[in-house]
């Protein structure tokens, strides 16, 4: 007998918008199990006091980011992703997502150094791992545990395998990315509730992860927009670059 196989999955459509954020847009799908993630070109930085767009970011940050959580979900991270479904389009598991943006640094920049006046750079002997709660209204302030447990937005116990996962998820990154000549500074998780479980949700991309070469520690991420230091679509087109092409 011949099997014919369909894959419903490429088949998704999107239905209603559930969302729209800064860089994405969240559809629902006929599977209430998944949505589908939409990459935009939109840029804002300093919580949205800076607005714009680069060109084909959507694109980029939906390849860097499929390819990403494809690699972590082989080395044991459940992650949302299911499949990239286009350029801009990606399947999803449709998390309750956690109010808790997870930071994880290697090396002081951005408001690591702004904050505790470490020099651009220092190399962090052991990785800071940093809470911030997800409320643009209130700027996503910096906060630790109990603060957490007090606003209601996750338990001591999520709280803790956030961190696990996160470090772990670290160990992952920063080798894939010294492998390609780019060192991983900082970078930011966020976590959502699924079945019993927590997975990796939202997208790990130039937008949400700072990158220096190795060599000559030029910055290949964001901070290229937020510091006008031109050469922004050139710098995300270089990651996508070594992510991909380095198999
Ligand atoms: N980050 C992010 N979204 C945010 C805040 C931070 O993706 O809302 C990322 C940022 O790109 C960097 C890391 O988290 O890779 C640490 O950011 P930092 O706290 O230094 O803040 P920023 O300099 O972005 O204000």
């Amino acid at each position: 007998m011949i099997a014919i196989h369909f894959n419903f999955i490429a088949y998704m459509k999107k239905t209603t918008q559930l969302y729209e954020g800064k860089a994405k847009k969240v559809f629902l799908t006929d599977d209430a199990d998944l949505v589908i993630q939409e990459f935009k070109d939109d840029a804002t930085a300093f919580n949205n006091k800076k607005k714009g767009s680069i060109a084909e970011k959507g694109v980029v940050n939906n390849a860097i980011s499929s390819k990403l959580f494809t690699l972590l979900e082989s080395n044991g991270i459940r992650t949302h992703f299911v499949e990239k479904l286009s350029d801009r389009d990606m399947l999803c598991r449709f998390l309750d997502i956690i109010k808790v943006e997870v930071v994880v640094r290697n090396i002081a920049a951005g408001s690591l150094v702004k904050r505790y006046g470490f020099s651009e750079g220092t190399v962090l002997e052991n990785p800071i791992v940093e809470l911030y709660l997800k409320n643009d209204d209130l700027d996503d302030p910096l906060m630790n545990e109990a603060h957490a447990v007090a606003l209601g937005v996750a338990t001591f116990e999520e709280l803790a395998v956030l961190k696990n996962r996160a470090e772990a998820i670290n160990m992952l990154l920063k080798t894939f990315f010294a492998e390609r000549k780019l060192k991983l500074v900082d970078f930011k998780l966020e976590f959502g509730r699924h079945n019993q479980e927590i997975l990796l949700g939202d997208e790990i991309s130039p937008d949400t992860c700072r990158f220096w070469d190795l060599e000559t520690n030029e910055k290949m991420d964001k901070d290229r927009f937020r510091f006008d230091l031109g050469g922004v679509e050139d710098a995300y087109s270089e990651v996508q670059r070594r992510v991909l092409e380095l198999d």
